[in-house]
């Protein structure tokens, strides 16, 4: 089992649904975010292209945040979940530095959050929020071990990219391009 998540850049309008979905299931505090949309034009007038990406924590198969965690609060869950437990967080930092997408904050209640691909949900055998209300159906979560998964299917058929990858973290948010 291999959880991860496509994104269809071609797809996405940069509507900020999945960004407002997250906060409510999440009860994210106001002035934080677990996730965020990214706007990025590349090319040279008059041939512009611009992109929306929905990015969130990449549950990193090599992840920095887990190995620099002095407490065992980042840890590794099934289908390779980064998560983190509120009660051994120390709030020290250290994870949030070695993160090179910057995808966790500092909770104000002392311990450090970040997007957990709403596992609570995907136990009870629903989507991720952020999946489940995208009016473009540009989100695709599932098991990239399963090849008859939507999500394996994507990255099978189509172009895609992922992020930083020399940093050595192998991310599992594939950008379908
Ligand atoms: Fe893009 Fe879907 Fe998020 Fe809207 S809800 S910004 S279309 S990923
Ligand atoms: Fe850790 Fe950052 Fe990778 Fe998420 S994206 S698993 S927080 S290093
Ligand atoms: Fe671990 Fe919490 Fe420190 Fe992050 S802030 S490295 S989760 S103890």
């Amino acid at each position: 089992m291999r959880y991860a998540m496509a994104i269809d850049t071609k797809k996405c309008v940069g509507c900020s649904d999945c960004v407002i979905a997250c906060q409510l299931e999440n009860q994210v505090p106001v002035g934080y975010c677990r996730e965020w949309i990214v706007e990025s034009v590349s090319g040279t007038y008059p041939h512009l292209a611009l992109e929306f990406r929905s990015e969130r924590c990449h549950h990193c198969a090599k992840p920095p945040c887990v190995r620099c965690c002095p407490t065992g609060a980042s840890h590794v869950e099934e289908g390779g979940v980064v998560l983190v437990e509120p009660g051994q967080c120390i709030g020290c930092g250290a994870c949030i530095a070695s993160c090179p997408y910057d995808a966790r904050y500092p909770h104000p209640e002392g311990y450090v959050d970040k997007c957990t691909f709403c596992i609570h949900r995907v136990r009870e055998g629903k989507q991720p929020a952020c999946v489940s209300v995208c009016p473009t159906h540009c989100l695709y979560f599932g098991d990239l071990d399963d090849p008859n998964s939507e999500v394996s299917r994507k990255v099978a058929e189509r172009k895609h990219k992922r992020l930083k990858t020399e940093a050595g973290t192998d991310p599992q948010l594939y950008f379908l391009t």
